[in-house]
């Protein structure tokens, strides 16, 4: 059976009055940068992005992202949801997921949510650890988020809970532990995002004054390996890895430091792939090999900036990568080819 494409619609929701100032965030900036997009201009973008899918075998969701959805006024939270309904009613839409805060959850919104037909709520949970949150100036507790997701699960919606790695006070082991209960609390999906020195904000002025570090690009694709393989594991859908949420909204001079590369999750899965090729490395040496992996892992089998391969090529004499549709997960064949006369 042909497999089903999903699409998201995003639709970016002006964070113009955010009560709070979480350590890592620089929301002037991001209000700054933000246009107040018009009903017009957002059905009309909906109709462009419908014109533009190709497959008809689809899932098409739309997103509400960029802030706390649930904290701005009611009637404009109506608003944006309204505008989904007819497309929803036609079929050509098929479902709305939205971003917000832990705190921002009780029943009351939950049942006008589930009226307009919404079906997936993120949470911005950014750790399961209270030192952590109250570290990184969260304004919200680890209970609260369990206690959101709750809520969100026996009202019948999927939950996503995404979580940042290496906020201040955090540890690998603290960031393991929030991914095991982001597990327990029933999340169908997360996104994980290391975090990052935005000019200024509290983090930026720790880090000026050397309070605070930023995790280097190879100790956040570490810690992210362990993290991935635990949601997959877990069936957890992992949406996206790396990109500080406030990030995709700012230009790159607000960028101070920390561990952001364009193409971060390759980065991790190359390293997930190198870890299953080490123990090719014992025997053989000197051979021609053909590995088969699955289709769809190919480029991160052979690796960001072909790492993995230049590896096994220290090792065998010629490396040829095949993709093998019928294979699945990250199972591979080696075969050793006969060498040239
Ligand atoms: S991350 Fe969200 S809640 Fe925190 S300060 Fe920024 S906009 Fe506000």
């Amino acid at each position: 059976m042909e497999k089903i494409k999903h699409y998201t619609i995003p639709v970016f929701v002006p964070e113009l009055a955010c009560p709070f100032q979480c350590a890592f965030c620089n929301q002037e900036k991001i209000s700054g940068h933000q246009n107040i997009p018009t009903e017009k201009e957002i059905t009309d973008s909906f109709d462009a992005y419908l014109r533009s899918f190709r497959e008809t075998n689809r899932h098409v969701e739309v997103g509400f992202f960029g802030g706390t959805f649930t904290g701005i006024p009611l009637a404009e939270q109506e608003n944006y949801l309204r505008l989904v309904q007819p497309y929803l009613d036609a079929g050509t839409i098929h479902g709305i997921r939205l971003s917000t805060r832990p705190d921002y959850i009780n029943s009351a919104v939950l049942s006008i949510l589930k009226q307009y037909r919404v079906t997936t709520i993120e949470l911005g949970a950014q750790s399961l650890d209270d030192e952590v949150l109250k570290a990184s100036y969260r304004g919200h507790t680890a209970r609260q988020v369990e206690q959101a997701s709750e809520m969100i699960r026996d009202a019948g919606f999927d939950l996503g809970l995404q979580m940042m790695i290496g906020l201040p006070e955090d540890t690998l082991e603290k960031s393991l532990a929030t991914a095991q209960k982001i597990i327990e609390l029933g999340a169908s999906n997360t996104r994980i995002y290391p975090a990052l020195v935005i000019r200024d904000t509290a983090m930026h002025q720790w880090f000026r004054q050397g309070k605070y570090k930023p995790l280097s690009l190879e100790e956040a694709v570490e810690w992210s390996r362990p993290l991935l393989l635990m949601f997959e594991k877990a069936r957890v859908n992992v949406i996206r890895m790396g990109l500080h949420p406030s990030e995709s909204l700012l230009d790159h001079t607000d960028l101070v430091a920390g561990p952001f590369h364009p193409s971060f999750r390759e980065l991790v899965l190359t390293q997930i792939w190198k870890e299953l090729f080490i123990p090719l490395l014992r025997e053989n040496k000197g051979k021609k090999v053909e590995i088969q992996v699955p289709a769809a892992e190919l480029n991160a089998a052979i690796g960001h900036h072909s790492e993995n391969k230049k590896i096994l090529l220290r090792h065998f004499h010629e490396v040829k990568f095949v993709p093998v549709e019928k294979l699945k997960n990250r199972n591979f064949r080696l075969t050793i080819l006969p060498d040239q006369e």
